[in-house]
């Protein structure tokens, strides 16, 4: 991938004074690094594929060079408003509440068009007919999950012909079993011609095939996370039993504002939160069964510091972006481990300081293993006082005493009962700098 010259200030991007100066009113101070490497480009016009972390400021890099493309052209072109139905600018997106979130900071972006540039989100679980009649002599910007944009295309309620600005945003996920389909049936009812902006946090190999198909001669950029000081890591090996016990425990003893748990399964998150309830502490759960109006009601209650403590499955782990969220806890380790770096971005965002804790007993040591050989990363295994594990395997050796470079499954030296490496206080941050 090519490292593209990187302007230190929003001023040197190239963008217009309208985009300009929302940004200093929302006190974004300089661009991220992804910002600062893409946003030229952009705006020049060259299709894109970046590999950023999620948190890294991704949804302004694409959402500013559009926003300042729709606002010229239409100050030019001023019969563009009028054609029925059109989109310019399509952002695809695999979530219900990240086609929301992506537009909300979109129209937030665009404070000072006043009105010139219309977004609108669709996705499923509420209304299509709202979302027919907000069409209406269409859309400059339209942010979509896949599903329902076909649903409304069928109805000739929108049409893609006009869609100069083509965004897949968690392209990776967007590219898996579940979407191919609807998003290839998506991709032919497009333009030939078209910018295309792509997203990704990891590259497997349906994200490059598709962009030797799709894209044309485009920049790359991949940004290497620089926030990872930001957000810490960490890995408590505990009895199965234990864990609601421990995750409890954490949570009364280190008072954190908020938590965002992690499980696997729809029913888990009631589940736990049943347990959790009778350990004194009250958490809402969000999944996908619930209903679209339950799981807006949730997300923006938590967003809006109303709920403390939420349990959610994986629908809650891409690109939703919760302010100053200062611990994510994996209580059930991810099957992928891509999805772990995804849950765990949602603590540590924009540079700010984050936590990410997950939960092992002994079943998981194997899995674990592989998401930190995955991820390239490698955490010391710790307990927690007062809830050691009964026994600690090869992996839970410390980093230091074990050599990353020694194979998988040697040295498969057992240790006795009850012999805890590393047991901390529930204080997370002991032991760490002051985050400030
Ligand atoms: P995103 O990766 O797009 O979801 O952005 C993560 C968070 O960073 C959001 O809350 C943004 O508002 C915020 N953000 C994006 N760019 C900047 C910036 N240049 N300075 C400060 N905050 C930013």
């Amino acid at each position: 991938m090519t490292s593209v010259a990187t302007p230190a200030n929003f001023n040197e991007l190239g963008l217009i004074p309208p985009l300009l100066a929302r940004l200093t009113e929302l006190e974004y101070q300089q661009p991220t690094p992804i910002q600062a490497q893409a946003i030229p480009s952009v705006l020049a016009g060259h299709d894109l594929i970046a590999g950023a972390n999620t948190g890294s400021g991704k949804t302004a890099t694409f959402a500013l060079p559009l926003l300042q493309h729709l606002f010229q052209q239409k100050s030019v072109d001023k019969s563009l408003s009028n054609k029925g139905n059109y989109v310019s600018g399509l952002i695809l997106v695999p979530t219900r509440e990240l086609a929301k979130q992506v537009a909300d900071s979109i129209k937030s972006y665009s404070a000072h068009f006043n009105g010139a540039i219309k977004t609108l989100a669709v996705f499923g679980g509420v209304s299509a007919n709202t979302q027919m009649l907000a069409l209406r002599g269409g859309a400059d910007i339209l942010v979509a999950t896949p599903g329902r944009l076909l649903d409304l295309i069928s109805s000739n309620a929108v049409k893609l012909d006009l869609v100069k600005t083509l965004v897949l945003d968690e392209a990776d996920r967007m590219l898996s079993l579940g979407f191919t389909e609807e998003l290839t049936a998506l991709l032919a009812l497009l333009p030939k011609k078209k910018q295309i902006l792509l997203f990704s946090a990891t590259f497997p190999d349906q994200v490059k095939a598709l962009t030797q198909a799709l894209l044309h001669n485009p920049i790359e950029i991949q940004v290497q996370s620089s926030d990872a000081s930001t957000l810490v890591q960490r890995v408590f090996t505990v009895n199965k039993g234990d864990k609601t016990a421990v995750l409890a425990h954490l949570i009364k003893e280190n008072e954190w504002r908020q938590a965002l748990i992690f499980v696997n399964a729809k029913h888990h998150c009631e589940h736990l939160a049943e347990k959790l309830a009778k350990r004194g502490i009250t958490a809402e759960v969000f999944h996908g069964d619930k209903g679209q109006g339950e799981r807006s009601r949730v997300l923006d209650g938590f967003k809006a510091g109303e709920i403390d403590v939420l349990i959610a499955t994986d629908i809650a782990a891409r690109g939703i972006d919760i302010e100053k969220l200062p611990v994510v806890i994996n209580f059930n380790l991810p099957r992928s481990p891509s999805d772990y770096m995804h849950r765990i971005g949602r603590s540590g965002r924009a540079g700010e300081v984050g936590l990410a804790l997950s939960l092992i007993d002994h079943e998981d040591f194997h899995h674990f293993s592989v998401i930190e050989k995955k991820n390239k990363i490698r955490l010391e295994r710790e307990q927690v006082k007062g809830f050691e594990a009964d026994e600690v395997s090869s992996d839970s050796i410390t980093a230091a005493e074990k050599p990353m470079a020694k194979p998988e499954g040697t040295g498969k030296k057992k240790r006795k009962k009850k012999t805890p490496v590393n047991t901390i206080n529930a204080d997370i941050w002991s032991g760490y700098a002051d985050p400030e």
